[in-house]
């Protein structure tokens, strides 16, 4: 028997997530450092900083001391 691949009782299809994390490294949009936290724009997506959209690494926590 095969099982029908749908979720039961709850409606998970539509995600009410209205707020925006950036698809390389998943920061909330809050943090996003980007155009004064509105995020690096690149390919219809927007990131929290240059460095996600290149695909060079998250540059936003990069001011701490390390
Ligand atoms: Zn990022
Ligand atoms: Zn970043």
């Amino acid at each position: 028997m095969k099982y029908p691949n749908e979720t039961k009782g709850s409606e998970v299809e539509e995600p009410e997530t209205e707020e925006r994390t950036c698809p390389s490294c998943g920061m909330a949009e809050p943090e996003w450092t980007a155009n004064q936290g509105r995020g690096f724009a690149r390919d219809e997506q927007s990131y929290c900083c240059q460095g996600c959209a290149e695909g060079t690494g998250c540059t936003c926590k990069e001011d701490q001391d390390e």
